[in-house]
């Protein structure tokens, strides 16, 4: 099977261990190349598959030579493959270079991944993903796509290294930098054209178009981000309109994420924007697969079942996830006692949303069952506290702006600073700020999932079926007609006051 889109991923972890190994000469000074077979497991999208390069299959005593170049005996490979086979996982092949950035292939190249590799790799029933380390730790791949009795080179898009931060090394030749254009002269003199070429070029999903994540579309589309996807399913609601952007009167009714990325393309500034409006559940399949095509997904939801889908990508796709909660808490004679949000990275490296008890599984259980939308249920919850729906305008500003401050950080932090934040904690009240850095519990079932890709299966997501279709048809009738309605008597009330 052929996709539009590849590219290859690695933990940090992995690619700490992958590049000690091949750059070891090199550290020492030594002008000597080294590879090494590793095992991949695919993450599949709409549009995109990825590798998730899970673990190294370093070569043992007398299976690989070292004379400048490096080269392996075939011991070697059929005990890679043997292995691959046998962890249901695809074979990837490392070496490295002696020059920086994205890699190119020698003759030498090209014959070891298409002639010797691929043939006996195809028992796994995976590509063969092959992968080049430059010499500053820039990773380049591809894949060796079977047609027939043809092996195709499909060249990746990015290769990822997801950790606390997030290092990509780009194939200028299928996404090139974006040019300066004044429109965006103040952002590049800001952080420099290096930063906001990483930026640029990631494609970024956004779960959740409320008013904190319309604050945090509206933010990636004039960075100059080129690609959005849009994750919601709602409509704009009369409660809704203290707090969402874009939305006014004549706009009860439409989807969120329509009005999001009509809006969104009047304010982005990239060269050629792209902004897929997704209107469905992130726990619907078509919703779950235009995450899995993203880079960095940014998760502004409060319900149970949507926290552990994103909670869920982060780990196994290794796809880093920026996630935002409000909480309010009322007096009982009314006025506001305590408000506070936290801006997050949950992803390999970090702890995840349940350790950190954003929700528990028994309540994606509930959910899933539907009692948590059962009215005695809600009422109980309202009394305990008082965290649902309550929020206005500038609190959602407040934690949009720290969660895109996360995604900067995420990018481009390790040239500004070793380290950065987990966990951004602000309490109104007492006007409180606080940085927190926390890993999973032992034994958390999600990061045991960490980079299984597609193997480890979400069971929860749902297939949606003709009925949606053809409901959503209907709704979309009875939309045209309210709104068709509205206009006639907004028009008949303009004419009775002129
Ligand atoms: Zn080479
Ligand atoms: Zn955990």
């Amino acid at each position: 099977m052929r996709y539009d889109r590849y590219d290859a991923v690695l933990t940090h972890a992995v690619h700490r261990q992958a590049s000690d190994m091949l750059l070891q000469h090199i550290r020492r000074d030594q002008r000597q190349e080294d590879l090494c077979f590793a095992l991949w497991r695919p993450s599949t999208g709409g549009e995109r598959q990825s590798a998730l390069i899970f673990r190294l299959v370093p070569p043992q005593d007398g299976e690989r030579h070292l004379h400048g170049n490096a080269s392996f005996e075939a011991a070697y490979l059929a005990r890679a493959v043997r292995i691959a086979h046998a962890e249901q996982a695809g074979l990837a092949f490392m070496h490295n270079h002696f020059s920086p950035g994205w890699q190119g292939m020698s003759d030498v190249d090209i014959v070891a991944e298409r002639d010797r590799i691929s043939p006996p790799a195809r028992a796994t029933g995976f590509p063969v993903v092959g992968l080049t380390l430059g010499v500053d730790g820039s990773w380049s791949a591809r894949f060796w796509v079977w047609s027939g009795r043809q092996v195709e080179l499909c060249w990746c898009d990015k290769v990822r290294v997801v950790g606390r931060g997030l290092q990509i090394t780009y194939n200028d030749d299928h996404l090139p930098p974006p040019v300066r254009r004044p429109a965006l002269s103040r952002t590049i003199d800001t952080w420099g054209e290096a930063v906001q070429s990483d930026i640029a070029r990631l494609r970024v999903g956004v779960v959740g178009v409320g008013s904190v994540g319309c604050m945090v579309a509206e933010a990636l589309a004039r960075m100059g981000i080129r690609h959005l996807a849009l994750v919601d399913a709602d409509r704009v609601e009369p409660h809704n309109l203290d707090r969402l952007l874009y939305a006014g009167v004549d706009d009860v009714g439409i989807y969120k994420t329509e009005l999001a990325a009509r809006n969104l393309k009047r304010s982005a500034t990239a060269e050629a924007f792209r902004v897929d409006a997704v209107t469905r559940r992130i726990e619907e399949r078509p919703a779950y697969l235009a995450a899995l095509d993203c880079d960095v997904l940014f998760a502004a939801v409060d319900r149970p079942l949507p926290k552990d889908v994103v909670n869920h990508i982060a780990y196994a796709h290794c796809i880093p996830v920026i996630f935002g909660g409000v909480f309010v808490d009322r007096k009982s004679n009314g006025r506001l006692g305590q408000a506070a949000w936290s801006a997050m990275l949950v992803g390999p490296d970090a702890r995840c949303l349940r350790c950190d008890g954003q929700y528990t599984t028994s309540d994606v259980v509930m959910e899933r069952d539907g009692s948590l939308d059962d009215p005695s249920y809600v009422r109980r919850q309202r009394s305990g506290d008082g965290r649902r729906n309550q929020n206005v305008f500038p609190f959602s500003a407040n934690v949009a702006s720290y969660m895109i401050l996360e995604m900067i950080r995420l990018v481009a932090g390790e040239a500004w600073w070793p380290t950065v934040a987990g966990k951004l904690h602000y309490s109104f009240i007492p006007n409180r700020l606080s940085t927190e850095h926390a890993a999973c519990k032992e034994h958390c079932s999600v990061q045991a999932k960490l980079a299984a890709g597609d193997h480890a299966k979400y069971p929860f997501i749902i297939d949606p079926v003709q009925r949606t279709d053809h409901r959503s048809r209907l709704s979309r009738w009875v939309n045209w007609c309210v709104n068709r309605l509205r206009h006639c008597v907004n028009w008949w009330r303009k004419r009775a006051t002129s």
